[in-house]
């Protein structure tokens, strides 16, 4: 039998970052994974192939939209959609090929097949390298699967998640989506710019709803624009798929009965921890009320050496969390003390425009009786964005209203998911609004409205509204 330092199971970018970093520490590592591809959610069916397919119908749709207005005159554009999914394919094969060479390169064992818990120190592999190895450590980092509504099974054609969202053959008729989340809401726009009817169907009274309220009012008006629908505080009740026809049935805020017809159904409410036959009652490990592994403040399962990160466990559904959380599991074993700052983990919707945030909302403010003081910036009164033609959104700065530190950033913004790093780094390093409005911005950049809606935020001093 083998044995390793650590035995990390999921290849996703909580469990690959793990590895990496495991092996930069000295530690005998190996990596478990039951899919042929290395990268998991994020680089298969999530993060790449997603981003993929939005840069591909935003340039779809600008050579529609606005490529005439830029003085470019181009033939009737048309969508080559074969040539969009192959496209999408060979980004994430050459991303996922990429993990492989890391994994090769940090000396890291990589076994292909499904890995359970036998004991604390044991891990078995079942699938194309079949055996069983020991550790002295274990890393669960497992991930999480969608959400699947009672009345609303997938049938992976019609009926669909993701997943299947992100290879289609056709582009639909009529997408109904429901949940208007981040999944929906950029899948919904991929979908829409290549040309299908996309409605939105809520429950909450807004979309992106755990994000500041403005954001989700701003992007809708943005969405709208393109000819997304929306029908919000709305109860989908039920499913139903009838060859080729899709019904949607609801209760809308009326408490009307409504009924949505489409060719396509994304179901996206959401995705939940997978840890089925992981082998967590082997050895004792409790889940918590959601299904996700329970842990404490160090990532460590009720089983001391045994850690768990990423999607599986409580906090955000990101990539980049699931990676912090693999070099502090590591950094943890080889006796280091990291620290993750979990208030300061941005979020990222990938639409145009895109919305980004970081820190409190001005909800979570109010809610906790906090002080504060609220700047901002339309995106229309900068000159970057006049010259791209990107006029729509706003940068809202919100700062305490005695000691002017800077609590939260929230970007409705061409780029925002690149601005809000700045705000990221002004707030780890606890930096005031006046700080931020002190700041030399290059001229003419997008950043210029992160400046404008600090220096509004420090006293109506911004300079350009
Ligand atoms: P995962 O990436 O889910 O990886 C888990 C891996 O473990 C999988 O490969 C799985 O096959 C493997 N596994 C599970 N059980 C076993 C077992 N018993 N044995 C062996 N292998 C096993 N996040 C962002 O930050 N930015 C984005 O732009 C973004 N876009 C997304 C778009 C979509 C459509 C989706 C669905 C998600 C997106 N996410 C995004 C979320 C992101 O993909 C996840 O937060 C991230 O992948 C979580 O990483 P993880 O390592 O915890 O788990
Ligand atoms: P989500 O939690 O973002 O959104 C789900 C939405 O569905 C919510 O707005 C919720 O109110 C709504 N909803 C729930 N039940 C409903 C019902 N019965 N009828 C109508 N609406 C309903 O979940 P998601 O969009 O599925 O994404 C899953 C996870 O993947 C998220 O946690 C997210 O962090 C991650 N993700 C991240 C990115 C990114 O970072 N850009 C992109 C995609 C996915």
């Amino acid at each position: 039998m083998s044995s390793y330092d650590v035995v990390v199971i999921g290849s996703g970018p909580g469990g690959y970052v793990s590895a990496i970093r495991c092996a930069q520490l000295g530690m005998k590592t190996a990596v478990i994974e039951k899919y042929q591809t290395l990268g998991g959610t994020c680089l298969n069916v999530g993060c790449i192939p997603s981003k993929a397919l939005l840069d591909s119908s935003e340039h779809y749709h600008a050579a529609v939209h606005s490529f005439q207005e830029h003085g470019i005159q181009v033939d009737k554009p048309r969508v080559d959609f074969a040539q969009m999914m192959k496209r999408k394919a060979g980004v994430v094969s050459t991303t996922c090929e990429g993990i492989d060479y890391l994994m090769k390169k940090n000396e890291i064992d990589v076994l292909h097949g499904f890995g359970s818990i036998v004991d604390k120190n044991t891990v078995q592999i079942i699938g194309k390298d079949t055996t069983t190895v020991s550790a002295k450590h274990i890393i669960l980092a497992t991930g999480s699967k969608p959400i699947e509504l009672p009345f609303a099974k997938f049938d992976k054609e019609r009926i669909i998640s993701s997943t299947e969202a992100l290879s289609l053959k056709e582009i639909p008729k009529h997408m109904i989506v429901i949940g208007g989340g981040v999944i929906g809401l950029e899948l919904g726009s991929v979908y829409k710019r290549l040309g299908s009817e996309v409605t939105v169907v809520e429950f909450a009274k807004s979309i992106i709803p755990t994000m500041d309220g403005a954001m989700g009012k701003e992007l809708m008006r943005s969405m709208k624009k393109i000819g997304v629908k929306f029908s919000l505080s709305t109860k989908v009740s039920g499913v139903h798929r009838d060859g080729e026809l899709v019904q949607v049935t609801a209760i809308n805020k009326k408490g009307e009965e409504v009924v949505f017809e489409g060719d396509y159904c994304l179901v996206a409410v959401g995705r939940g921890a997978y840890t089925d036959k992981l082998g967590l009652e082997n050895v004792g490990i409790d889940s918590d009320d959601r299904g996700r592994i329970a842990v404490n403040a160090q990532l460590q399962t009720s089983v001391p050496n045994i850690y768990a990160i990423g999607d599986v466990v409580r906090g955000a559904m990101l990539a980049h969390k699931a990676e912090e959380e693999g070099v502090f599991v590591a950094e943890s074993i080889a006796g280091e003390k990291p620290h993750i700052n979990y208030d300061l983990i941005p979020g990222i919707v990938y639409t145009w425009p895109e919305v980004a945030a970081v820190g409190k909302t001005e909800e979570q403010l109010k809610e906790a009786g906090t002080e504060y003081k609220m700047g901002s910036f339309p995106m229309r009164a900068l000159g970057r964005s006049r010259a791209s033609g990107d006029i729509d959104g706003v940068v809202k700065v919100l700062a305490d209203k005695k000691t002017d530190e800077v609590l939260g950033v929230h970007i409705v913004a061409a780029r925002a998911a690149d601005i809000i790093m700045e705000a990221v780094t002004a707030m780890e390093f606890r930096a005031s609004a006046e700080d931020i409005a002190r700041i030399c911005h290059g001229h003419p950049t997008y950043t210029e409205a992160l400046k404008e809606a600090a220096l509004a935020a420090t006293g109506n001093r911004a300079l350009h509204s």
